[in-house]
């Protein structure tokens, strides 16, 4: 966010384009965080000292006070000095109250036990009447210390006491400025506040520092992103460490193979489409070509070339149906219309339709109905995925072998095994299998007329039931392709 600061300074218009764009860097963030988490705790604590220092000098200097008071008082009274009143007893009493005042730092007032001003080092109040509460609570006999309000002094008042009788004669007021204390106490102050700001700022320094390391892979993930954002999806980023961060770029890394690996099969998808789609019209060229370029070509060899392009017709319409199917399967709103299914007779019903196709290879095919099972299933679907299983075990078969087909289920699936005795499948293939156009002998495959798609169009089928489907085979040794599926469906 640009902002426009004026600033009018006298006739000058100063404009500032500041860029606060910073403030919502994550590296910034951490370090306001880390300075208020040293600041506040730091501020608060000093606060609670320059406190505690205080209160504790006001007491210690309250106790000073109100032991003066006593002690003068003692000697007030050991000298007589509010009973006798001769001219020299006054005289002595004045100087000795100047010079203890002198001595200690403080006004000291003297009162009679009426609260008439007997003696004040500073010489103002004499004979005037002090009436005040701590004065007046002082002439019943309780001393008091205490700081006069909204002022720096603190007022210290004892009784005076005959020693003899234990009469109350008068009282004596003790009056300090605390300035001192409040002078030490700001010196002390500006220390913790100077402490305050030096560690704030080394913190915040600190994390400035730290936040700048531990955010740095995060601008590379970020730059590498951007990169993957364009276009550029062979990015990898060197992994530090163990923790989150190196967590995250390892999820980065796995998800950039992901998606270069998406995007070479949909590559490879599309190569092979084209190429699948070209063989049958290369074919059809090469016929109608060598027919159009040939004088006085016989009827016969017309039909033959004609019979052998409709076959390469054929082929390409097989292809594009089962592309477009394979494509159905994908949409993601593809929605299945499941229905309660007696699957004993759907299989019944397919094998009876591939058995023209057995009997061709003289191949036997077993079917083992091992108890009654009804699922909910989308019946048109599944049909098709189980004929291409059961068309494969025929068309991978030797002559004379079988291809057993065994349903079965317990309390929640049905399982459907379809067992050949042909050619099987080598261990290392098996992974592909799935994969569209992949053939394991592309020769001999496609002269068998598999267009490479029927198993991605079945496991695509089996997985949209929330089933699975599992092959064991090896070489030689014939194919076994289980289906599981759930006999119901959840929504
Ligand atoms: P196709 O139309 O070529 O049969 P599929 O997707 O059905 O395509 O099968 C892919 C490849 O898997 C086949 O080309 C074949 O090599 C192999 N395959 C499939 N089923 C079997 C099987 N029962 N026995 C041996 N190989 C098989």
């Amino acid at each position: 966010m640009n902002q426009l600061i004026f600033i009018q300074n006298g006739e000058w218009v100063i404009i500032l384009r500041i860029n606060f764009k910073w403030i919502h860097s994550l590296r910034w963030k951490l370090l306001i965080t880390y300075m208020m988490i040293s600041f506040l705790p730091l501020m608060f604590f000093s606060l609670g000292i320059y406190n505690t220092l205080e209160k504790h000098y006001i007491q210690e200097r309250k106790a000073e006070l109100q032991r003066q008071a006593n002690i003068t008082a003692g000697h007030i009274v050991v000298t007589g000095y509010l009973k006798d009143s001769t001219i020299e007893q006054k005289r002595l009493f004045h100087s000795d109250i100047q010079q203890t005042s002198k001595e200690i730092g403080a006004r000291i007032i003297v009162v009679d036990s009426k609260g008439i001003v007997k003696n004040d080092s500073n010489k103002v109040d004499i004979g005037k009447t002090i009436l005040q509460k701590e004065v007046l609570a002082a002439l019943q006999g309780s001393d008091v210390a205490y700081k006069q309000p909204g002022s720096n002094i603190i007022h210290a008042v004892a009784s005076i006491k005959d020693d003899k009788t234990q009469e109350i004669i008068g009282a004596i007021i003790i009056s300090a400025s605390i300035e001192d204390i409040y002078v030490s106490l700001k010196s002390v102050q500006k220390q913790l506040y100077i402490l305050v700001v030096l560690t704030t700022l080394v913190v915040g320094l600190f994390s400035f520092y730290v936040s700048g390391v531990l955010i740095r892979p995060l601008k590379e993930l970020v730059q590498v992103m951007k990169k993957v954002t364009e276009g550029h999806l062979d990015q990898q980023i060197q992994v530090k460490g163990k923790d989150e961060i190196a967590e995250l770029s390892l999820a980065f890394n796995h998800m950039s193979e992901r998606l270069l690996e998406v995007d070479n099969s949909r590559q490879e998808f599309v190569a092979n489409v084209s190429h699948e789609l070209k063989t049958p019209l290369s074919s059809i060229k090469v016929l109608s070509e060598s027919l159009l370029l040939q004088e006085n070509v016989p009827e016969e060899m017309y039909k033959e070339f004609l019979s052998d392009i409709t076959s390469e017709v054929d082929r390409e319409t097989e292809i594009i149906n089962d592309l477009l199917a394979l494509v159905k399967l994908d949409r993601k709103d593809m929605a299945l219309s499941f229905e309660s299914t007696y699957l004993n007779e759907m299989i019944q019903s397919i094998l009876k339709r591939l058995h023209p196709l057995a009997q061709q290879r003289n191949i036997d095919l077993i079917y083992d109905s091992r108890r009654d099972v009804y699922a909910k299933v989308d019946a048109m679907k599944l049909t098709l995925a189980i004929s291409n299983l059961i068309e494969n075990g025929i068309k991978y078969n030797e002559e004379n072998g079988t291809v057993t087909v065994i349903l079965d289920a317990d309390h929640q699936n049905a399982f459907i095994t379809v067992q050949d005795t042909g050619i099987g499948i080598p261990v290392e293939e098996q992974k592909k299998i799935f994969e569209r156009f992949y053939r394991v002998d592309k020769t001999r495959d496609r002269m068998t007329g598999g267009t490479g798609l029927g198993l991605s169009i079945t496991h695509r089928t089996i997985l949209l039931h929330q089933g699975s489907i599992k092959l064991i085979s090896e070489e030689g040794e014939g194919a076994t392709f289980i289906i599981r599926i759930p006999l119901h469906q959840n929504s």
